[in-house]
């Protein structure tokens, strides 16, 4: 594990050397105490897709922007990350997850996320925004849940704060509250013929989300391939940090590389992302989502260069973003309680 930190801090001190910061800037420990000034803080808890790996847990970034704090995305693993990241009061005080669409490594972990912090201290419902589809999803988690929540409430578990709220929401704005300006938009990751590239006749919908808090902006590609008419060209742009997902082709022509190689048609590679980066021109953009897994910074960087010479990073886990005044690139501190018994997370 010592070797996973220090590699992340001799990257972190890369990257700010390359954004000019200094160290001393990145130094990061918890959520940030500068909102009146509009900051937004992302923490990258896990950078990969559906194919497991070492070093990259299922897709979740959590954002924090002054009072407000949210999972973008739930996959595989990332209980276990919030955990690591925040201890148990992020465990029990988180209470929102956006969802971007319905694959399963995007919220596989939600009913993990909901329970654990339900039983552990949280009393107030799991609250999730998602695409179509959402609603139905969340009923069946419950439904799956019913024999172990039935249990619970035999035995005398407080019950409160138990259920998942689900909301189908549809581009547009979702959220305008205490400076917080949630917007969802339609990306491109819906199903379509690889060769005609035709869209396949397929039910619901695949979402990005724009974030804006007190002047600053991120944006969250959410799955998606690129196309000229991509709704990331006009959310996007001029955004202070641009999240996107990105697939470089396997080589060869194994089973392995061609089934990864499927999914290229409903992905971007570095050079289409380039393109988007080129377009929008946010201030840092950053890799995540990436596939594959073990797939490096330097070859993604070294594949957008040609098309997009401005600010590129690729994210990892535990990788922090502090949006302010100016960009600021650290590594989260492990922070919170880990002790359950000294955590004061129970609530009456
Ligand atoms: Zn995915
Ligand atoms: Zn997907």
């Amino acid at each position: 594990m010592k070797n996973v930190w220090q590699r992340m801090r001799w990257l972190a001190v890369c990257l700010m050397i390359v954004c000019g910061m200094t160290a001393a800037q990145a130094s990061d420990s918890g959520p940030s105490t500068q909102d009146e000034q509009g900051v937004i803080k992302l923490t990258f808890l896990g950078t990969g897709a559906p194919r497991p790996s070492e070093k990259r847990s299922g897709p979740a970034i959590l954002v924090e922007a002054g009072p407000h704090r949210f999972l973008v995305d739930a996959g595989s693993g990332a209980r276990e990350q919030m955990f690591r990241s925040g201890g148990w009061e992020l465990i029990t005080g988180l209470d929102t997850i956006l969802i971007t669409h319905l694959h399963y490594d995007h919220m596989i972990d939600v009913p993990d996320i909901a329970m654990t912090g339900w039983m552990y201290g949280r009393r107030v419902p799991m609250t999730v925004y998602g695409p179509k589809g959402t609603k139905d999803m969340s009923r069946h988690f419950m439904k799956a849940l019913q024999w172990d929540l039935d249990m619970r409430r035999l035995v005398g578990i407080p019950m409160e704060g138990s259920n998942i709220v689900a909301h189908d929401i549809k581009p547009g704005v979702i959220l305008d509250k205490d400076g917080l300006k949630i917007t969802a938009f339609e990306v491109e990751h819906m199903p379509i013929d690889a060769e005609t590239e035709e869209p396949l006749p397929f039910y619901g919908q695949t979402l990005g989300f724009r974030v804006d808090y007190k002047g600053r902006s991120v944006v969250f590609s959410g799955d998606t391939r690129s196309t000229p008419k991509s709704q990331l060209l006009v959310h996007g742009k001029d955004v202070d940090v641009m999240v996107h997902e990105v697939q470089v082709p396997s080589p060869g022509d194994s089973k392995e590389a061609k089934l990864a190689n499927m999914s290229l048609s409903v992905h971007t590679t570095p050079a289409q992302a380039g393109y988007i980066f080129q377009q929008t021109k946010p201030r840092m953009a950053v890799y995540s989502h990436i596939i594959p897994p073990d797939t490096t910074g330097e070859q993604l960087v070294a594949e957008t260069k040609p098309y997009y010479q401005g600010p590129v990073t690729t994210a990892e886990d535990f990788m922090t973003i502090t949006i302010g005044a100016g960009i600021v690139i650290g590594e989260q501190a492990r922070s919170g309680t880990h002790v359950f018994e000294k955590s004061s997370v129970v609530k009456d």
